[in-house]
């Protein structure tokens, strides 16, 4: 049995080199006719079997053009996160080891490196020892696990058990977030019950910040909900500040800081999220700036018992241990092992790999925003952290800039909108990128730019 099972799993190491070899000259997103290819994956739902090794082989062949270079030096879209090579290898095992991570009993070395990397992760971030973490698909639903454990804590402090009794009569609880939140903090907030005209806004400044002067006024029945690193342009909330004022008022701190609050980690960005300490949640993303795999988000929050009380499932048949159960921490149940990924992903890199892989994000980041500057385009912001938006000076030739250098595979780079006007905007979040890569990207800008100039 294992003849075939292994004679496919080196097949598929073949496919794997191929792809990496090939990934710096492959377009950043793909060409017309690959795209079009992916028209043969269309058939009805088949009837006969089919041989696993033609599976994978349609796979690679059809797939891996299909796909956009994520893994390589020039993919600046979103907030995208890279790979590195001891994720994907931890990633590989565990797929061979297919544990279900819900429980001790079901895989003890899952329960054990999820266990050591809470506590890493708190000491990383600087936050208080005993502060948990539940390793979820995302951000998205690191922001739910948390605003629930927020929202029940609330509850609880006014005598009120909302599990028991439910949303309809619970006392108000109010949500104060930025007018620039993320949209999954709307999405999660919508999940929670609080509808979008309950929730009130705190205004920014041009940057995206939060102004202390325009926050709304803050109770012991607040979630205050605030982020480090804005998706467009990166700006940070003043964290320090806002613990503060919600510190005084006895108000819950949520930070999403899916990309962001990784700046925790290097000496050099540590300034931009001074005082995280102070707060009761965080959400954030392995998968974007550490280049872990695909899919590992972290809530973290410093009041274990309020996160496992919002989190915890019971059932006869779900027998916790005396170890760390996995599932504790958050609405999943049964999940891959991400946290033996993680666990490899920070063994391997170390405190100082860390900050050394963080620090060179930025490095490159100001750089390419260096110069493009130098080549004439109008830096809005200057680099946060990974993160700049930029445009032409008039707004069409910035969506036809954008528009050419993404049809010509060099690089890619995302859109936004940033008060009212198109902008470019560039993440750098590969452990891949290089100085050639930001020039060959630069040099693809200034190509496109000269040529809508005529
Ligand atoms: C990416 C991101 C999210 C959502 O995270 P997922 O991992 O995509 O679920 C939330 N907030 C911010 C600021 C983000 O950048």
């Amino acid at each position: 049995m294992n003849t075939d099972y292994f004679a496919l799993l080196e097949k598929t190491l073949h496919y794997t080199k191929e792809y990496l070899d090939n990934i710096e000259a492959m377009p950043a997103f793909p060409e017309k006719a690959s795209l079009d290819d992916l028209k043969q994956f269309e058939e009805p739902l088949p009837v006969a079997a089919t041989q696993a090794a033609r599976v994978i082989e349609a796979l690679h062949t059809l797939g891996s053009k299909g796909t956009t270079a994520q893994t390589g030096g020039r993919y600046f879209g979103f907030v995208n996160g890279g790979l590195l090579p001891v994720a994907h290898a931890a990633q590989w095992l565990i797929d061979t080891w297919n544990q279900n991570s819900a429980l001790y009993l079901m895989s003890p070395v899952a329960s054990k490196l999820e266990d050591l990397c809470e506590r890493w992760l708190a000491e990383l971030f600087g936050l208080s020892k005993d502060t948990a973490a539940g390793l979820v698909t995302g951000s998205s639903n690191a922001i739910i696990c948390a605003l629930a454990a927020a929202r029940n804590h609330i509850c609880a402090k006014q005598g009120y058990d909302i599990k028991q009794n439910g949303l309809k009569n619970a006392p108000p609880i109010k949500i104060v977030t930025s007018e620039q939140a993320h949209s999954t903090v709307w999405t999660a907030l919508s999940l929670l019950g609080f509808g979008v005209s309950e929730i009130d806004t705190a205004p920014v400044d041009d940057w995206g910040k939060i102004k202390l002067d325009k926050l709304p006024p803050l109770d012991a029945n607040t979630i205050l909900i605030i982020q480090a690193g804005n998706v467009v342009g990166g700006a940070y909330d003043p964290i320090n500040e806002l613990c503060d004022l919600a510190k005084k008022a006895d108000a819950w701190v949520h930070i999403d800081g899916a990309f962001g609050l990784w700046a925790g980690a290097s000496d050099k960005q540590s300034h931009l999220v001074k005082g995280i300490e102070k707060a009761d949640s965080f959400s954030v993303d392995a998968h974007k700036t550490l280049n872990a795999a695909y899919d590992c988000g972290i809530v973290l929050c410093r009041n274990r018992q309020a996160l496992t009380n919002a989190m915890q499932a019971s059932g006869s048949y779900i027998p916790y241990s005396e170890e760390r159960d996995n599932m504790l921490y958050t609405t999943e149940m049964s999940r891959r092992a991400r946290g033996v990924v993680l666990w490899a992903t920070l063994k391997h890199l170390g405190k100082t790999g860390i900050a050394a892989l963080i620090d060179n994000l930025c490095a490159q980041t100001e750089d390419f925003a260096d110069k493009l500057q130098n080549k004439g385009f109008v830096i809005i912001n200057k680099p946060v952290f990974n993160q700049f938006i930029f445009k032409c000076e008039l707004p069409e030739k910035t969506r036809q800039v954008l528009e050419a250098v993404q049809k010509s595979g060099v690089c890619w780079c995302g859109s936004g909108n940033w008060q009212g006007k198109p902008v470019i905007r560039v993440s750098v979040c590969s452990h891949r990128t290089t100085t050639a890569d930001i020039d060959k990207s630069v040099a693809a800008f200034e190509k496109a730019y000269s040529y809508f100039s005529n």
